[in-house]
């Protein structure tokens, strides 16, 4: 039986899964041709398999003194390279097959990022965005009561992701230290008061930005002057925005659930920095934008189209840094037609398979956020060898550290796809170079 149809039926229900499996598999087929021994030691049927899945119940308590029941995870799947290592995401959509297609493309974007990590991932479909600091908190300790249990610093070692920020970070491992007693780097995207690195919070935005600029600079090209299209409004699309500025790019929007501005000014560093206080300080809506700036429009989600309106400006560049499949085919449509010759992901998968086959047929410059959005499980990376240390690089040494890391992605994946024949293909080239190693670890490490 195909092993694309054994994976469906064993777990049907897992839609995102499947769809992080299938395009790996689409694109290792030809290394499987010219690598017999990886049939023979069944590396698929390995790799699609979690090495762990932890499942939790996670009780708490509101500030009305109700109990309450949320669900937790920890999917470790591959620890061929490293020890496991991915965020936590804190959202209502969270389910199993989510955090496994997370922790699935997690094992390759690590392994790009030329350190060794290995691929998990976990979470909770706890929704932190309308609870108070002290059920946040109180949360964040009884989900780590469980997860300190499956979790180390040389076994693995959970970060953010969507809804897990520094606030969230500082509360697990307040709670992780307390039941261990020991101060070590289980977690990353610490405060850097008391162990975090410089540039993490920058890192995933940054990174993303660095592996833009490689790309264009394959056809001589940069990021000045080009309008952007950024998605989402948390810390991936600030820290994307503040580096397009930086080289010179002209970012006119941002977004969240529940709609997106457009800016046709542009925003500038200073209303950046006011998207930065509102968003992470005062938890506040992009709505507010406007009352802010009123130069700039505002457009609620509206579920009856089948396309989101914030692709569907006069662009350059687009940079989709909210969540997954948030360009369908009709968003991929509507980016061509309006002039975007560079996407690149700054979120995980934000592209459904429908859109990535119109974009690769049209042959415009496309990053895949396994490869794009590896910046910051790169300093992430960078975040445990300075604990190990003890030590703290300067913030300019970490960029630099990163700025090369992303340079080498890149390269590694346009060698790796012209290989095999697809020049200039980074979804294949990501795929062929980040499974090889993990493959070729596993056949080092026996039948494990
Ligand atoms: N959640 C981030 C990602 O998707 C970062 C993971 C980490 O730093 O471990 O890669």
């Amino acid at each position: 039986m195909p092993i694309m149809t054994t994976i469906k039926e064993r777990d049907p229900e897992q839609r995102e899964f499947h769809q992080a499996v299938a395009e790996v598999l689409e694109s290792v087929k030809p290394v499987l041709d010219r690598n017999p021994a990886y049939r023979k030691a069944a590396v698929l049927e390995r790799i699609t398999e979690p090495e762990r899945v932890i499942m939790f119940r996670v009780p708490w308590m509101d500030d009305q003194e109700q109990v309450r029941v949320n669900r937790g995870f920890r999917v470790e799947m591959s620890s061929a390279i490293g020890p496991y290592k991915g965020g936590l995401r804190f959202h209502p959509s969270v389910n199993l097959g989510i955090i496994k297609f997370l922790a699935f493309e997690q094992v390759f974007k690590n392994s790009l990022t030329t350190l060794t990590l290995g691929g998990g991932k976990g979470g909770s479909d706890f929704n932190p965005k309308d609870k108070s600091e002290n059920e946040v908190m109180r949360f964040c300790q009884s989900f780590m009561m469980e997860l300190s249990h499956h979790i180390g610093p040389n076994t693995d070692v959970p970060a953010g992701d969507i809804g897990v920020g520094a606030r969230e970070i500082g509360y697990l491992f307040g709670t992780y230290k307390r039941m261990r007693n020991e101060f070590t780097g289980v977690l990353t995207g610490k405060s850097i008061h008391w162990g975090g690195s410089l540039i993490r919070p920058e890192a995933t935005g940054y990174g993303a930005v660095f592996f833009a600029a490689e790309m264009l600079a394959t056809r001589n090209d940069t990021l000045q002057d080009k309008i952007c299209l950024v998605s989402g409004s948390g810390n991936v699309a600030q820290y994307t925005t503040e580096k397009l500025l930086e080289l010179g790019g002209k970012v006119v929007t941002l977004s969240d659930s529940a709609g997106y501005i457009y800016d046709e000014a542009g925003i500038t560093a200073e209303k950046l920095a006011w998207v930065k206080r509102l968003k992470n300080y005062r938890r506040g809506r992009i709505a507010e934008y406007i009352e802010q700036f009123p130069e700039a429009l505002y457009r609620p989600v509206d579920d009856s189209l089948h396309y989101n309106p914030l692709w569907n400006h006069k662009a350059h560049c687009a940079f989709p840094c909210a969540t997954q499949n948030e360009i369908n085919e009709h968003d991929a449509n509507n980016l061509l037609a309006n002039g975007v010759t560079l996407i690149c992901e700054g979120a995980n998968m934000p592209s459904t398979p429908e859109a990535v086959d119109i974009i690769l047929a049209e042959k415009i410059l496309y990053g895949p956020g396994k490869a794009a959005n590896a910046g910051g499980v790169a300093v992430s990376g960078l975040e445990m060898a300075q604990n190990s240390m003890r030590l703290n690089w300067p913030a300019a040494e970490v960029e630099e550290r990163l700025h090369q890391i992303m340079k080498s992605i890149h390269r590694t994946c346009l060698d790796a796809a012209a290989d095999y024949g697809l020049p200039g293909n980074y979804v294949a080239g990501a795929n062929i170079a980040g499974f090889t190693k993990v493959v070729n670890a596993m056949l080092d490490q026996g039948l494990v």
